[in-house]
């Protein structure tokens, strides 16, 4: 069993973590920046390190500052949560060199699936089903680019092989843009992420966002914990949650099930870990894998039982996965509405201080938040300060609470979008379930 461990995160995911090793016994450090010393697990820690100044860069992303954070506190794990370096290989190259655990999957792994080329190849070697594509990178190749586009059919989409966070994508309707879309993209993805490697696929035009869940030991065994409905996006930022994904056939969704679960077998997985794939007309497309905890899991925890961060922590621990598929039952519907600390109407973000924090209670509802009255939201990070959780036996009974929550939570001091989940629990097309990617930036009149 892992003995300490070093949270290399901050805000609501940190205090998960945190929450997760003290149930096991297992003692933390928190690692943190210089603003972020009153954060609730700083204060919940059995240890504290300042790993420098408040820009991410110079912290909570700062490699050497991390591992020598390892070596002085003894700590001999660590877990990255999301964001920052969760996704990075050679930060988990360099905790393992340094001889601690990345709580993770191995760096080869992380690195096959963080470029989406090799990902999506090995995704068609396991017969997961991927989005008609070009199947590798474009070429210089100008005929073949053309005759690649005719065969998948306009509109076609041109990625980044490295790219993320939404970013590094074109859409191309017809012939006369594509040459233009590829070369801009190229340059583009060169000066983001130092790649200029890019690939097409069919544009799909409206899809839903369904992605599936996944816990592995990198020892053989891996299980499903389903799927997660994430369509309301805004800016591909997700912004309210929801398991089971509603209105998907039992077919169509074991069978997705069944590659994901082979898939992590095929390429050694270890850990927690999230299969992005585009739904339409009755079908997965798959588009990337998280390689990490996400923000969403607690919809999955809330439906299964399972505590996915406790299991994270087991796995890195060495231990073979202690739950079979058959041991997996679901129960009810689940939601989650992010809490940002952003105007509801703007979306500009709005740090402070909180002068006044009361989270909503009652059957069926969890939230996971860092914040407290008095706390000061910092400029520098994210701006999600709470997740609240509702969870009950049918999907209207669970958006119900949901609403009850919504109308009970306070908060204070400074702007936050609670006003936008109000809205959309109450949203007739939302309320009726299964609205796709564009439903919520659309009813914003974007
Ligand atoms: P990132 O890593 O930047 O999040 P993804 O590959 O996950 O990139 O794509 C982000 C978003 O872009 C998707 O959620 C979807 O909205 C859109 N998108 C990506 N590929 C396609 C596609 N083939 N057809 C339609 N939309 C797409």
């Amino acid at each position: 069993m892992l003995e300490k461990v070093l949270i290399a995160n901050r805000g609501e995911i940190a205090l998960r973590i945190l929450r997760a090793c003290k149930e096991l016994g297992i003692r933390t450090v928190a690692a943190h920046s210089k603003a972020d010393a009153d954060l609730m697990h700083v204060q919940l820690a059995d240890e504290t390190l300042c790993i420098g100044p408040n820009p991410s860069n110079q912290s909570y992303l700062n490699i050497p500052a991390l591992i020598s954070a390892m070596e002085v506190s003894d700590a001999m794990a660590v877990h990255p949560g999301y964001g920052f370096l969760a996704e990075n290989a050679d930060f988990a190259e360099q905790v393992e060199q340094s001889g601690f655990v990345f709580i993770g999957p191995t760096p080869a792994v992380i690195r096959l699936m963080g470029d989406k080329v090799s990902a999506i190849e090995a995704m068609r070697k396991a017969g997961v089903p991927t989005v008609p594509g070009s199947n590798g990178s474009l070429t210089d190749d100008s005929e073949r680019t053309y005759q690649l586009a005719r065969d998948i059919g306009y509109p076609v989409i041109i990625k980044a092989a490295a790219g993320g966070g939404g970013r590094g994508m074109r859409v191309v309707h017809n012939e006369a843009h594509l040459l233009k879309a590829v070369s801009i993209t190229q340059s583009e993805a060169k000066a983001a992420f130092g790649d200029a490697t890019v690939y097409m696929e069919k544009f799909l035009e409206n899809p839903r966002h369904v992605e599936v869940q996944v816990l592995a030991d990198g020892q053989g065994n891996a299980i499903h914990l389903g799927d997660r409905d994430c369509s309301l996006q805004r800016r591909h930022q997700k912004v309210l949650e929801e398991a089971p994904a509603p209105g998907i056939s039992e077919s169509a969704r074991q069978e997705v099930f069944e590659a994901c679960v082979k898939a992590c077998i095929d390429i050694g997985y270890r850990g927690a870990g999230t299969f992005e794939f585009l739904y339409e007309d009755g079908r997965f497309y798959f588009i990337e894998m998280n390689t990490r905890v996400q923000v969403e899991h607690p919809i999955t925890e809330m439906i299964t039982g399972v505590d996915i961060v406790k299991e994270q922590l087991l796995i890195a621990s060495g231990q073979p996965l202690r739950y079979r598929q058959e041991d997996i039952q679901f129960h009810g519907h689940a939601f989650e509405c992010r809490i940002n600390a952003e105007d509801s109407k703007t979306f500009m973000p709005s740090p402070g201080k909180v002068t006044n924090y009361h989270p909503p209670g009652g059957n069926g509802i969890r939230v996971d938040s860092h914040l407290y009255s008095g706390y000061s939201v910092p400029p520098h990070y994210d701006s999600l300060i709470a997740k609240i959780i509702s969870h009950a036996p049918t999907r209207s009974e669970a958006l119900a609470r949901m609403r009850n929550a919504l109308d009970e939570l306070i908060i204070e001091g400074i702007r936050s979008n609670i006003d936008l989940h109000r809205d959309l629990v109450t949203d007739t097309g939302f309320e009726q379930g299964g609205v796709n990617i564009h439903y919520l930036e659309k009813k914003l009149g974007l």
